[in-house]
């Protein structure tokens, strides 16, 4: 998937008209120095593509350039986090779609480019992303710079950007001669791709002359996989806002069509109301979406990795050696039962060894390989609780005096605009700062990304998350975890519930009344299991054997990406889905549970 691969394909062999999918994502993390994404959402998307182009699928993918990126994250000595843009040129490297198109957004005409990124499968098999751009001479000064920040700027901007996405997409697929079956937003950022897709069905007759029938006919064409209970997950915008943005004719029209919710342009409600298929990212995400969204039957699909994307380079080699056809058919990691867990343990250590020695490089810290090493890396949110590992600052000390030692490794963001999630990270330096000694060693480390991500999952020990229920609605960094043998101690939500095998995959964080009886039991499977059985190098092989063999056959973007096409693009059956799926049952009251923390 290298970029210069790009520049030798014309777009004559990409035969555009025969992708009968087109993915849109705000995001998508493409490679590691393209900064088209900013955490697991872009990471899924870029996944998810890498698994098409490995699996042949017929597919095309629409995003934006951000032309300045997510960001890069500095912190400073206690912690306080300062930001900086990551600027990229997109001609240096990428041939351009070769097509202008022009919108009407805030009432002016709107001239779009695109960029194209290919990524290409492990046979030679193109997926194309079109990374659209408004920086063009002749447009408005202030629109040439939408296409620059990844979720920058107020909500007007970010309407503006969701415009480009949804209607700027689906016009360049058309220019381009693609005639996808299927639209599948990725997330709510895309939903107005609907819209786009209802002037075109309209063929030149006026949004005001829409009916319910027409509706039904874009429908029949889009599916929505929604990734988050979490309320501000959801976008939405003040109907001034919609009405400037989107001009009279349109606003209208998602007034007409009941997409409004709260008396707000909500995007999931946009995405729900046009979709014929919807689906949560984890069988538990389905449900609690499910109670979210009543009047809309709400599937599940849970989430996977891509698996050569995140398994350590001495994995590869090793699975290249025992196991072919791993890099097209993923069921094959179940045959790791095959090669010797001793074999399976020397990989693990490779990757933490190379862990620590990038570290020691960029931090000047050193680690111990010999000593039990937990990883907790994510986006700062206050659902996520980074600190309740730190919750009893006594007890963590003892265990690691008395297991013979204990590293812990942080990473993550914040948004440059969560003053609260920055104070968390400040939190975890302080406490470091305060605990570390000889037997235990805490460190945060910087800028958690694409690289960082990797060399974490395929180099501790342990892989930790601790999530508030039920808001983790998937979570795919514990996948990588698995593919590479790492086990994971975790709260159950999200794919852990799926993936949690006590004592052979991982172990549970139990559910309890209070944050300190949590923090109490995931000190006691430190001490009682997890250490012991670390302490017994032939059993903590077996585990990671397990972990490969059991999850990593099973939450990969391979198999994901087949039930996309046997559930939702492309369903056998046609009870539920070919006419009458998700239809809105009545409208109002519909997912007051969006407002409300309080889900579980
Ligand atoms: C995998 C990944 C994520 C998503 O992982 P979660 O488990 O959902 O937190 C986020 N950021 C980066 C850099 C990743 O590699």
């Amino acid at each position: 998937m290298s970029l210069s691969n790009a520049l030798s394909t014309t777009t004559a062999a990409l035969n555009l008209p025969s992708r009968t999918i087109a993915y849109f994502s705000m995001e998508i993390a493409l490679a590691p120095a393209v900064p088209t994404y900013s955490g697991g959402l872009g990471m899924l998307a870029g996944d998810t593509l890498r698994s098409a182009a490995d699996t042949c699928r017929p597919m095309v993918a629409i995003s934006l350039v951000h032309r300045r990126g997510y960001f890069r994250q500095c912190l400073d000595d206690v912690g306080q986090q300062t930001e900086a843009d990551v600027p990229w040129s997109p001609e240096a490297t990428l041939p351009s779609a070769n097509e202008i198109i022009t919108l009407t957004v805030q009432g002016r005409p709107l001239l779009v480019r695109a960029w194209r990124f290919d990524v290409v499968g492990v046979t030679g098999h193109i997926i194309p992303v079109f990374l659209l751009d408004t920086d063009i001479e002749g447009n408005d000064e202030w629109d040439r710079h939408l296409t620059d920040h990844l979720y920058g700027g107020d909500t007007y901007y970010r309407l503006c950007q969701e415009t480009v996405l949804g209607l700027g997409g689906v016009a360049l697929l058309h220019a381009l001669g693609c005639k996808p079956h299927v639209y599948h937003m990725n997330e709510g950022h895309a939903a107005l791709l609907s819209i786009g897709l209802l002037e075109e069905h309209l063929a030149g007759n006026s949004l005001r002359d829409a009916q319910e029938i027409d509706l039904e006919a874009v429908r029949r064409q889009c599916v929505f996989t929604t990734h988050t209970p979490v309320p501000a997950g959801h976008d939405q915008f003040g109907l001034d806002q919609m009405y400037q943005v989107l001009g009279h004719d349109r606003a209208t029209a998602l007034e007409h069509f009941g997409c409004l919710h709260n008396g707000l342009m909500n995007m999931t409600y946009i995405a729900l109301r046009f979709s014929r298929y919807v689906n949560g990212v984890a069988m538990q995400h389905g449900k609690v979406s499910q109670l979210m969204f009543p009047n809309y039957k709400v599937h599940s699909i849970t989430n996977g990795v891509h698996a050569a994307t995140w398994v350590s380079p001495a994995f590869q080699e090793l699975l290249d050696a025992e196991i072919t056809n791993w890099r097209t058919d993923n069921q094959y990691f179940r045959s790791v039962y095959g090669i010797e867990p001793a074999q399976i343990a020397a990989c693990h250590l490779k990757g933490k060894q190379h862990l620590f020695e990038v570290l020691a490089k960029r931090t000047g810290h050193h680690f111990n390989p010999s000593v039990l090493t937990l990883g907790f890396a994510r986006r700062v949110a206050t659902y996520k609780r980074a600190s309740l590992l730190l919750e009893d600052a006594t007890r963590l000390v003892a265990i690691a005096e008395k297991i013979g030692g204990l590293q812990i490794l942080y990473a993550g963001k914040a948004h440059p605009a969560d003053n609260a999630g920055k104070g968390l990270i400040r939190d975890v330096f302080a406490a470091a700062a305060h605990l570390n000694s000889s037997a235990l060693k805490i460190h945060y480390l910087e800028n958690y990304d694409w690289e960082l991500g990797a060399l974490l999952t395929q180099g501790v020990d342990v892989w930790v998350n601790t999530p508030r229920r039920p808001y983790e609605a998937s979570g795919t960094s514990g996948m990588k975890a698995a593919l590479n043998g790492v086990p994971s101690l975790s709260v159950l939500d999200g794919w852990w519930i799926e993936g949690c095998a006590e004592n052979v995959t991982g172990w549970a964080i139990d559910d309890a009344e209070t944050e300190t009886a949590e923090a109490t039991c995931l000190y006691d499977k430190l001490e009682k299991h997890i250490a012991p059985m670390y302490a017994n190098p032939a059993a903590w092989a077996r585990m990671q054997q397990h972990c490969i063999a059991i999850n990593g056959s099973f939450f990969n973007t391979h198999r994901m990406l087949a039930q996309y096409f046997r559930n939702a693009y492309f369903p056998f059956t046609t009870t539920d889905n070919a006419t009458s799926p998700s239809s809105p049952v009545n409208e109002p009251a519909v997912g007051a549970l969006l407002n409300e923390p309080a889900l579980a």
